[in-house]
């Protein structure tokens, strides 16, 4: 993939990707990849998924799942944050199973800043207390709401 970008470990969490080099806004990054599964199957492969806070998965659409655990990309380092400097936007082309989910700079971004998008995670079950601390968000913005959790009926 492209030099622009580089893995390292990041003060969020885990993994994150940061600019090599400057980068304009509105500038399409990469693509986030993985295999493609239904809602049924990442229900069944990953029926704990909610109870651990981590997630490779990106809702494609009513039909699919893009799982990164398979065939990802260094995409999936991205970390959430509450005031993220990217966004990642549904492609859509012919047929459910060739969208592709796309991630683009909001902003120009300087060489050595950690990139973020915003998860947009709504889950379907309550957002208790328990929930929010499992999806704690230490994305240190401002405005951060301390959890990758958004609200319920919240738009994406
Ligand atoms: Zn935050």
């Amino acid at each position: 993939m492209t030099r622009r970008l580089i893995v390292r470990r990041s003060p969020i969490h885990g993994n994150g990707v940061y600019a090599a080099v400057d980068i304009p806004a509105h500038t399409v990054l990469i693509r986030y990849k993985g295999r493609l599964i239904t809602h049924a199957q990442a229900d069944r492969l990953y029926d704990d998924g909610a109870d651990t806070g981590h997630t490779f998965l990106f809702t494609l659409n009513d039909k699919y799942i893009v799982d990164a655990n398979v065939g990802g990309n260094s995409a999936r380092w991205i970390n959430h944050s509450c005031a993220p400097n990217c966004h990642a936007y549904i492609e859509e082309v012919d047929g459910a199973r060739k969208d592709k989910v796309i991630i683009e700079t909001r902003r120009a971004i300087k060489a050595g800043e950690e990139l973020t998008y915003n998860y947009g995670i709504v889950l379907d079950v309550p957002h208790t207390p328990k929930m929010k601390k499992l999806w704690a968000c230490r994305c240190g913005a401002k405005r951060c709401t301390g959890t990758i959790l958004q609200p319920k009926g919240s738009a994406r």
